[in-house]
C-alpha cells in the first residue's frame, strides 16, 4: 500500500511514512514545545502508533519531561516526534516535517494559556487552555 502521507527530517536521515489520517492535528503553544522546537509555536499531527512507519533511521529519543520523548534527528537535529506514557498508543508528528504539511491543516489550539502574547492566528479555532480532553 501506497503511503498517503510521507516526511522526514532536514537531510533526509530520518523518514516516515504514515497510513491514514490523522486522529488530530492542533498547534501547541506550550512551553515545552517551543523550547524543542525554538519556534513560537508548534503543529502536530497525531496518529496511533501502528499507521506510522521510520523508513530509514529512526529519530533519536529525548526525555523532555517524566512521562514524554520527543524524537529527533541525530544527524541534523529536526524536531519529529512526540510520544508520552500519558497518552499511549499515539504519536505526535511534527507537521512541519511532512512533505506535504499543506495537507495537515490544525482544528484547534492547546496550551493557549501559554501563547506568546505576539503570536495571532487568523483562524476562530476552538482555543484550550491546556491540553483538551482526550479519548
Ligand atoms: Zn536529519
Ligand atoms: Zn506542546
Amino acid at each position: 500500500m501506497t503511503a498517503e502521507l510521507t516526511g522526514g527530517c532536514q537531510c533526509g536521515n530520518v523518514k516516515f511514512e504514515v497510513n491514514g489520517k490523522p486522529m488530530m492535528v492542533a498547534l501547541c503553544h506550550c512551553r515545552m514545545c517551543r523550547r524543542a522546537h525554538a519556534a513560537p509555536a508548534v503543529a502536530w499531527a497525531m496518529f496511533q502508533l501502528d499507521q506510522v512507519r521510520f523508513t530509514r533511521a529512526r529519530p533519536k529519543s529525548y526525555r523532555s519531561s517524566p512521562p514524554a520523548q520527543r524524537g529527533f534527528c541525530s544527524e541534523c537535529g529536526t524536531q519529529i516526534s512526540f510520544v508520552s506514557e500519558d497518552l499511549p498508543g499515539v504519536i505526535d508528528l511534527s507537521v512541519g516535517s511532512f512533505d506535504r504539511p499543506e495537507l495537515l491543516p490544525h482544528s484547534l489550539h492547546y496550551w493557549d494559556s501559554k501563547r506568546l502574547p505576539w503570536v495571532n492566528f487568523a483562524d476562530t479555532l476552538p482555543r484550550h487552555a491546556e491540553f483538551p480532553p482526550f479519548e
